[in-house]
């Protein structure tokens, strides 16, 4: 029985990878902390690939990662969501922003703007109407502070102006941006719960004006511990972390359950990935991962 036919609130979370190469351990770790949480409250977890940006993409990526999820057991409900199948839905959402006076075309050149600071100053603020020249849209930001409750992180509060200024949505590539593609899917998928690495929360803000700007529910937020090298630095597909295996799903899990400092019992150490999972869904407790911010990738 699911959550609205119980008459309950939907519960619904999600994982969202980018298929720039195969699964590492650090996106694994999200991906398995939102399961757990969406499954330990009776919901559904969906999973959409962030495939917008075609230059970093892999075509082969996105299969890689399906296929590693569903040895692992972390089985996701309803079709898989591809966020280059939606681009209409993102254009219309810039339209509306637009109709509504909030976007500017933006021309400034890297250069410019490396000069600038991370806070744009508003150089292209002005600017009414699109020029010659490949422009990237931004969005107006105002001295509003944006406030939200992150489940573990407790109260951030930002004002955009001071943290990074009027941002873009539309690249200049004419790639839509992430900050204004993953509001429009929390919409579209139905998402109550974003459970994702603490290296997303300064982001959850300017997510949130545009949900205001567009008028679209907020989600609850949960950013969770990153998993960082033996430098301290956090495993990516930048720092070549190495790829999931699909041998010992159950072990993998298991590890990861560790690292989430959920204390999986010892015996289940060389059991199947269902019995890790069996176990992990009733037992899992958020609070046990309150006030850490890195967990290190050394297997223990
Ligand atoms: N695709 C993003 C990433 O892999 C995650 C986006 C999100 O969870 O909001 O870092």
């Amino acid at each position: 029985m699911n959550a609205s036919e119980t008459g309950k609130q939907p519960y619904i979370g999600r994982f969202a990878p980018s298929p720039t190469g195969p699964l590492h351990l650090g996106s694994l770790y999200t991906a398995l902390a939102s399961f757990l949480d969406a499954r330990h409250h009776h919901g559904q977890w969906r999973l959409r690939i962030d495939d917008l940006d075609r230059f970093r993409i892999l075509p082969e990526a996105s299969d890689q990662i399906l296929f590693i999820l569903d040895k692992l057991g972390l089985y996701w409900d309803g079709p898989v969501y591809y966020q280059s199948q939606h681009i209409a839905d993102y254009d219309a959402a810039i339209d509306r922003l637009y109709q509504n006076g909030m976007l500017y075309p933006c021309s400034c050149s890297r250069k410019k703007l490396a000069q600038s600071g991370s806070v744009y100053p508003g150089f292209c603020r002005k600017n009414t109407h699109t020029s010659q020249q490949p422009y990237a849209l931004r969005i107006k930001t105002d001295a509003q502070p944006i406030h939200f409750i992150d489940r573990l992180q407790g109260k951030i509060q930002q004002c955009l102006p001071q943290t990074t200024g009027d941002f873009i949505v539309k690249r200049k590539d004419n790639i839509i941006a992430y900050q204004l593609a993953v509001v429009i899917d929390e919409q579209q998928q139905h998402i109550t719960q974003v459970v994702r690495g603490l290296d997303l929360l300064d982001s959850t803000t300017r997510q949130l004006y545009i949900q205001q700007q567009l008028d679209l529910a907020q989600p609850e937020y949960m950013h969770i511990p990153l998993i960082v090298d033996s430098h301290g630095i956090k495993l990516s597909k930048q720092t070549q972390a190495e790829a999931v295996s699909a041998h010992n799903p159950g072990q993998t899990l298991w590890h990861l359950l560790q690292k989430l400092n959920q204390h999986p019992p010892s015996e289940l150490k060389h059991a199947s990935a269902q019995d890790v999972l069996d176990w992990a869904i009733p037992h899992w407790q958020v609070d046990k991962l309150k006030k850490i911010r890195a967990i290190s990738n050394q297997i223990d």
